[in-house]
């Protein structure tokens, strides 16, 4: 999972320096495409640019950018799914900052850990195959997270060592994996997504519309992960199965696995002993957070979404009392 730690190792490329003397960072784009010099003149002639010293920086971003090309994380190999549940418990209360929980990583998870990860996947991606000191753009990124832009130029600085599992506790060096932050976010993507839908709705911010679209997307996304047998609950990361059992408190349904199922119908292939299991971290993380009464049954606050109006395709049932509204 993308935690709120997690820092930033990919910075902005300060082109505005660099377009004083552009040749070094061209010649990096370049062999970061596998390009030579003669590509290099047919993309001046495209573009109508001439690369040289104290070039205008806009110039060399739309070289560079159209030397990096799109760079698209979709286009890239894909990440082995998880495999494991997302049962950790290892979690804490961030000090700091209200409802945030933070990862309790054991001291084992140390700087050397990472470093050897690092070293062993050739300081490269393994599931974009980007390497440290690369260059890149953000665009395919912010368009997947429909993020309106200028283009900027990024540089890699460093890897992040990622737990497949969402398992901070996971200290198997063979279980690790190296990643670029895009490649992070992407696979936590529903945890991430999950989380601040649950968060919004229990401020009042969501629509029953986007509270429904993020419970359809996390049903398509658990359905795809089991389908293959092999790979149980491996969707249902810790945000999911956290909204899952905040939707099952808001509707007083029972933390069973037949009332995960009415939610999620893709989880009838699983055991019922895993489904409790990932029903009893949820509800830890939602009492850790506040969310959950002590009692560890009823939400501290209800879900409450602007609208009262369900969509037709929503996944899950309807309050008690508002069926016949609805009707
Ligand atoms: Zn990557």
């Amino acid at each position: 999972m993308t935690y709120a730690t997690q820092p930033h190792h990919c910075t902005p490329v300060d082109v505005q320096y660099h377009a004083r003397f552009p040749a070094a960072l061209i010649s990096a784009a370049l062999q970061r495409r596998g390009l030579k010099d003669t590509d290099l003149s047919a993309i001046e002639t495209e573009l109508n640019i001439t690369v040289r010293q104290a070039m205008p920086a806009a110039d060399l971003t739309r070289v560079l950018a159209r030397i990096l090309g799109e760079d698209s994380p979709e286009a890239a190999p894909r990440l082995p799914h998880p495999s494991a549940l997302p049962l950790s418990m290892e979690f804490v209360s961030s000090p700091d900052r209200a409802g945030v929980l933070l990862p309790a990583y054991p001291v084992e998870f140390s700087a050397a850990l990472k470093n050897r990860v690092r070293e062993r996947d050739n300081q490269t991606c393994r599931c974009c195959g980007l390497r440290k000191g690369d260059m890149y753009t953000n665009a395919a990124w912010d368009r997947y997270k429909r993020v309106r832009g200028p283009v900027k130029i990024m540089q890699l600085q460093k890897l992040q060592v990622a737990h497949p599992a969402s398992a901070p506790e996971q200290i198997d060096e063979a279980e690790l994996v190296s990643l670029c932050p895009r490649c992070h976010q992407r696979k936590d993507a529903v945890h991430n997504w999950s989380a601040k839908a649950l968060t919004q709705a229990m401020s009042g911010q969501l629509t029953a519309a986007a509270l429904a679209e993020r419970l359809t997307h996390l049903t398509r996304v658990t359905g795809e992960a089991v389908t293959d047998g092999t790979r149980p609950l491996g969707a249902l990361q810790p945000g999911g199965a956290d909204l899952l059992a905040a939707v099952l408190a808001d509707r007083e349904m029972p933390f069973t696995a037949g009332s995960a199922r009415l939610i999620l119908p893709a989880l009838e292939n699983e055991p019922v002993d895993d489904i409790r299991l990932v029903l009893a971290a949820a509800r830890e993380r939602l009492r850790l957070r506040g969310l959950m009464m002590p009692s560890g049954f009823h939400l501290t606050r209800m879900l409450t979404c602007p609208q009262t109006e369900w969509p037709a395709q929503a996944q899950f049932l309807p309050r008690p009392g508002q069926e016949e509204e609805a009707a």
